[in-house]
Protein backbone atom coordinates (compact mmCIF):
# COMPACT_ATOMS: atom_id res chain seq x y z
CA UNK A 1 0.00 0.00 0.00
CA UNK A 2 1.62 3.44 -1.21
CA UNK A 3 1.64 5.15 2.12
CA UNK A 4 0.99 8.80 2.34
CA UNK A 5 2.87 11.81 2.50
CA UNK A 6 1.68 15.78 3.41
CA UNK A 7 4.01 18.16 2.42
CA UNK A 8 3.24 21.98 3.77
CA UNK A 9 3.72 24.67 1.67
CA UNK A 10 3.54 22.09 -1.49
CA UNK A 11 2.36 23.95 -4.10
CA UNK A 12 5.50 26.23 -4.95
CA UNK A 13 9.14 26.30 -4.61
CA UNK A 14 10.96 23.52 -2.89
CA UNK A 15 8.00 22.36 -1.63
CA UNK A 16 6.46 21.65 -5.07
CA UNK A 17 9.44 19.71 -5.76
CA UNK A 18 8.84 17.62 -3.15
CA UNK A 19 5.25 16.88 -3.19
CA UNK A 20 6.03 15.83 -6.92
CA UNK A 21 9.42 13.37 -6.33
CA UNK A 22 7.52 11.76 -3.81
CA UNK A 23 4.34 11.18 -6.09
CA UNK A 24 6.74 9.99 -8.79
CA UNK A 25 8.39 7.81 -6.32
CA UNK A 26 4.98 5.85 -5.44
CA UNK A 27 3.68 7.82 -1.99
CA UNK A 28 -0.07 9.12 -1.82
CA UNK A 29 0.69 12.67 -1.51
CA UNK A 30 -1.09 15.98 -0.19
CA UNK A 31 -0.07 18.98 -0.37
CA UNK A 32 -0.56 22.29 2.16
CA UNK A 33 -0.80 25.81 1.16
CA UNK A 34 -2.06 29.11 3.40
CA UNK A 35 -2.98 31.77 0.97
CA UNK A 36 -2.45 31.34 -3.00
CA UNK A 37 -5.68 29.48 -4.17
CA UNK A 38 -4.79 30.38 -7.83
CA UNK A 39 -1.26 28.82 -7.55
CA UNK A 40 -2.59 25.72 -5.61
CA UNK A 41 -5.58 25.42 -8.15
CA UNK A 42 -3.07 25.05 -10.95
CA UNK A 43 -0.63 22.93 -8.93
CA UNK A 44 -3.10 20.25 -8.41
CA UNK A 45 -4.29 20.26 -11.81
CA UNK A 46 -0.83 19.89 -13.53
CA UNK A 47 0.24 17.20 -10.91
CA UNK A 48 -2.83 15.62 -9.58
CA UNK A 49 -2.03 15.88 -6.15
CA UNK A 50 -4.66 17.02 -4.34
CA UNK A 51 -4.36 20.85 -2.39
CA UNK A 52 -5.50 21.29 1.43
CA UNK A 53 -5.33 24.90 2.16
CA UNK A 54 -4.88 25.85 6.14
CA UNK A 55 -2.47 27.64 7.85
CA UNK A 56 0.03 25.68 9.95
CA UNK A 57 0.55 28.20 12.25
CA UNK A 58 -2.77 27.58 13.55
CA UNK A 59 -3.01 24.58 15.71
CA UNK A 60 -6.62 24.05 15.30
CA UNK A 61 -6.44 24.50 11.66
CA UNK A 62 -4.00 21.96 11.25
CA UNK A 63 -5.80 19.34 13.06
CA UNK A 64 -8.79 19.84 11.37
CA UNK A 65 -6.76 20.04 7.75
CA UNK A 66 -4.66 16.74 8.77
CA UNK A 67 -8.48 14.89 9.50
CA UNK A 68 -9.63 16.01 6.42
CA UNK A 69 -6.33 14.55 4.53
CA UNK A 70 -6.26 10.97 6.56
CA UNK A 71 -10.45 10.38 5.86
CA UNK A 72 -9.54 11.36 1.90
CA UNK A 73 -6.03 9.06 1.43
CA UNK A 74 -5.94 7.40 4.77
CA UNK A 75 -3.29 7.82 8.04
CA UNK A 76 -0.28 10.16 7.57
CA UNK A 77 2.93 8.32 7.44
CA UNK A 78 5.20 11.29 6.17
CA UNK A 79 5.12 14.85 7.58
CA UNK A 80 7.27 17.26 5.35
CA UNK A 81 7.68 20.29 7.31
CA UNK A 82 8.73 22.58 4.52
CA UNK A 83 6.15 26.34 4.82
CA UNK A 84 8.11 29.00 5.23
CA UNK A 85 8.30 32.82 5.39
CA UNK A 86 10.71 35.07 5.72
CA UNK A 87 9.77 39.09 7.51
CA UNK A 88 13.62 40.63 7.36
CA UNK A 89 14.94 43.36 9.49
CA UNK A 90 17.64 44.36 11.43
CA UNK A 91 16.51 43.74 15.21
CA UNK A 92 16.22 47.21 15.80
CA UNK A 93 13.71 47.82 13.47
CA UNK A 94 12.19 44.52 13.33
CA UNK A 95 8.50 44.74 14.78
CA UNK A 96 6.60 41.83 17.14
CA UNK A 97 5.04 40.93 14.55
CA UNK A 98 7.22 40.10 12.13
CA UNK A 99 9.27 38.17 14.86
CA UNK A 100 6.05 36.22 15.80
CA UNK A 101 5.07 35.80 12.01
CA UNK A 102 8.16 34.24 11.67
CA UNK A 103 8.50 31.60 14.39
CA UNK A 104 4.88 30.68 14.32
CA UNK A 105 4.54 30.13 10.81
CA UNK A 106 8.02 28.35 9.98
CA UNK A 107 9.16 26.97 13.84
CA UNK A 108 5.46 26.52 15.80
CA UNK A 109 3.92 24.86 12.48
CA UNK A 110 6.76 22.22 13.50
CA UNK A 111 5.12 21.27 16.63
CA UNK A 112 1.34 22.04 14.99
CA UNK A 113 1.88 19.45 12.54
CA UNK A 114 3.93 16.88 13.74
CA UNK A 115 1.83 16.84 17.34
CA UNK A 116 -1.40 16.13 15.33
CA UNK A 117 0.48 12.92 13.43
CA UNK A 118 2.32 11.63 16.49
CA UNK A 119 0.44 9.70 17.70
CA UNK A 120 -0.83 7.73 14.86
CA UNK A 121 2.32 7.51 14.18
CA UNK A 122 3.12 5.84 17.58
CA UNK A 123 0.58 3.34 17.63
CA UNK A 124 1.31 2.21 13.94
CA UNK A 125 4.97 2.01 14.91
CA UNK A 126 5.65 3.62 11.94
CA UNK A 127 6.63 7.29 11.04
CA UNK A 128 8.88 9.66 9.26
CA UNK A 129 9.06 13.39 9.74
CA UNK A 130 11.71 15.81 8.15
CA UNK A 131 11.62 19.46 8.67
CA UNK A 132 13.22 21.75 6.29
CA UNK A 133 15.69 24.03 8.59
CA UNK A 134 18.19 26.65 6.51
CA UNK A 135 21.67 27.49 6.12
CA UNK A 136 20.73 30.78 8.21
CA UNK A 137 20.01 28.54 11.38
CA UNK A 138 23.09 26.81 11.59
CA UNK A 139 25.45 30.15 10.62
CA UNK A 140 22.94 33.14 11.54
CA UNK A 141 22.14 36.30 9.48
CA UNK A 142 22.28 39.80 9.14
CA UNK A 143 18.52 40.84 9.61
CA UNK A 144 16.88 37.62 9.89
CA UNK A 145 17.25 37.04 14.04
CA UNK A 146 13.42 35.87 13.72
CA UNK A 147 14.26 33.64 10.74
CA UNK A 148 17.71 32.40 11.90
CA UNK A 149 16.09 31.50 15.58
CA UNK A 150 12.88 29.84 14.03
CA UNK A 151 15.32 27.45 11.82
CA UNK A 152 17.48 26.85 14.56
CA UNK A 153 14.95 25.77 16.65
CA UNK A 154 13.95 23.31 13.89
CA UNK A 155 16.80 22.02 14.70
CA UNK A 156 16.47 21.28 18.29
CA UNK A 157 12.99 20.22 17.85
CA UNK A 158 14.35 17.66 15.45
CA UNK A 159 16.91 15.95 17.88
CA UNK A 160 14.29 15.80 20.51
CA UNK A 161 11.51 14.46 18.77
CA UNK A 162 13.10 11.97 16.93
CA UNK A 163 15.24 10.43 20.74
CA UNK A 164 11.58 10.21 21.27
CA UNK A 165 10.59 8.37 18.20
CA UNK A 166 13.00 6.23 17.75
CA UNK A 167 12.02 3.17 19.55
CA UNK A 168 8.00 3.49 17.80
CA UNK A 169 10.12 3.68 14.61
CA UNK A 170 9.42 6.86 13.52
CA UNK A 171 12.37 9.13 12.55
CA UNK A 172 12.70 12.75 12.69
CA UNK A 173 15.41 14.92 10.52
CA UNK A 174 16.05 17.75 9.12
CA UNK A 175 17.58 19.42 6.35
CA UNK A 176 19.16 22.40 5.51
CA UNK A 177 19.41 24.06 2.19
CA UNK A 178 20.98 26.72 1.21
CA UNK A 179 20.56 29.25 -0.99
CA UNK A 180 18.06 27.96 -3.58
CA UNK A 181 16.47 29.21 -6.40
CA UNK A 182 12.74 30.11 -5.31
CA UNK A 183 10.76 32.96 -4.93
CA UNK A 184 11.75 33.30 -1.45
CA UNK A 185 15.53 33.68 -3.06
CA UNK A 186 14.39 36.12 -5.69
CA UNK A 187 12.93 38.27 -3.31
CA UNK A 188 16.91 38.97 -2.49
CA UNK A 189 18.28 41.62 -4.25
CA UNK A 190 20.06 41.15 -7.49
CA UNK A 191 23.95 42.61 -6.25
CA UNK A 192 23.09 40.64 -2.82
CA UNK A 193 22.76 37.61 -4.87
CA UNK A 194 25.75 37.83 -6.62
CA UNK A 195 27.75 38.50 -4.13
CA UNK A 196 26.27 35.16 -1.97
CA UNK A 197 26.82 32.99 -5.16
CA UNK A 198 30.26 33.82 -5.01
CA UNK A 199 30.13 32.71 -1.73
CA UNK A 200 28.75 28.92 -2.70
CA UNK A 201 32.05 26.56 -3.48
CA UNK A 202 29.57 24.74 -6.58
CA UNK A 203 28.95 27.74 -8.01
CA UNK A 204 25.15 28.20 -8.27
CA UNK A 205 21.62 28.02 -6.69
CA UNK A 206 20.69 25.04 -5.30
CA UNK A 207 17.68 23.97 -7.57
CA UNK A 208 14.58 22.55 -5.24
CA UNK A 209 15.03 19.31 -6.63
CA UNK A 210 18.82 18.81 -4.83
CA UNK A 211 16.38 19.49 -2.09
CA UNK A 212 13.59 16.98 -2.95
CA UNK A 213 16.11 14.09 -3.60
CA UNK A 214 18.02 14.63 0.06
CA UNK A 215 13.78 14.23 1.46
CA UNK A 216 12.93 11.48 -0.45
CA UNK A 217 16.55 9.61 0.61
CA UNK A 218 15.37 10.48 4.75
CA UNK A 219 11.88 8.81 3.98
CA UNK A 220 12.60 5.96 2.53
CA UNK A 221 11.57 2.64 4.90
CA UNK A 222 15.13 1.78 4.24
CA UNK A 223 16.55 4.91 6.39
CA UNK A 224 15.16 3.68 9.37
CA UNK A 225 18.61 3.84 10.97
CA UNK A 226 18.77 7.44 10.32
CA UNK A 227 17.34 10.17 12.83
CA UNK A 228 18.45 12.82 14.00
CA UNK A 229 20.55 14.13 11.89
CA UNK A 230 20.47 17.37 10.01
CA UNK A 231 21.82 16.93 5.87
CA UNK A 232 22.94 20.08 4.85
CA UNK A 233 22.29 20.80 1.45
CA UNK A 234 24.07 24.09 0.24
CA UNK A 235 26.94 24.02 -2.46
CA UNK A 236 29.13 24.01 0.58
CA UNK A 237 28.51 27.12 1.97
CA UNK A 238 28.85 26.46 5.34
CA UNK A 239 29.72 23.28 6.30
CA UNK A 240 28.51 22.45 9.52
P1 LIG B 1 8.28 29.71 -1.12
O1 LIG B 1 8.04 31.07 -0.61
O2 LIG B 1 8.57 29.52 -2.57
O3 LIG B 1 7.07 28.73 -0.72
C1 LIG B 1 6.62 28.69 0.60
C2 LIG B 1 5.41 27.81 0.69
O4 LIG B 1 4.93 27.85 2.05
C3 LIG B 1 4.28 28.27 -0.19
O5 LIG B 1 3.63 27.18 -0.77
C4 LIG B 1 3.34 28.97 0.80
O6 LIG B 1 1.99 28.92 0.33
C5 LIG B 1 3.55 28.13 2.05
N1 LIG B 1 3.14 28.84 3.25
C6 LIG B 1 3.59 30.03 3.72
N2 LIG B 1 2.94 30.35 4.86
C7 LIG B 1 2.06 29.35 5.11
C8 LIG B 1 1.09 29.12 6.13
N3 LIG B 1 0.92 29.97 7.14
N4 LIG B 1 0.36 27.98 6.07
C9 LIG B 1 0.54 27.10 5.06
N5 LIG B 1 1.44 27.27 4.07
C10 LIG B 1 2.18 28.39 4.09
O7 LIG B 1 9.49 29.15 -0.23
P2 LIG B 1 10.67 28.13 -0.54
O8 LIG B 1 10.20 27.03 -1.40
O9 LIG B 1 11.85 28.92 -0.96
O10 LIG B 1 10.99 27.60 0.93
C11 LIG B 1 10.47 26.38 1.44
C12 LIG B 1 11.13 26.10 2.78
O11 LIG B 1 12.54 26.02 2.61
C13 LIG B 1 10.89 27.21 3.81
O12 LIG B 1 10.75 26.63 5.08
C14 LIG B 1 12.17 28.01 3.73
O13 LIG B 1 12.41 28.69 4.94
C15 LIG B 1 13.18 26.92 3.49
N6 LIG B 1 14.42 27.38 2.90
C16 LIG B 1 14.43 27.99 1.68
C17 LIG B 1 15.63 28.41 1.15
C18 LIG B 1 15.71 29.04 -0.19
O14 LIG B 1 16.83 29.43 -0.55
N7 LIG B 1 14.65 29.16 -0.95
C19 LIG B 1 16.89 28.24 1.86
C20 LIG B 1 16.76 27.58 3.13
C21 LIG B 1 15.57 27.17 3.61
P3 LIG B 1 1.01 30.20 0.46
O15 LIG B 1 1.79 31.39 0.01
O16 LIG B 1 -0.15 29.85 -0.37
O17 LIG B 1 0.67 30.25 1.91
Amino acid sequence: MARVAVVTGGIRGIGRAIAIALKNAGYKVAANYGHDDATGRQFSEETGIPVYKFDVADFNACVEGLKAIEAQLGPVEVLINNAGITRDATMHRMSFEQWNAVIQTNLASCFNMSRAVIEGMRDRSFGRIVNIGSINGQAGQYGQVNYAAAKSGIHGFTKALAQEGAARGITVNAVAPGYVDTEMVRAVPKDVLEKIVARIPVGRLGKAEDIARTVLFLVADEAGFITGSTLSVNGGQHMY
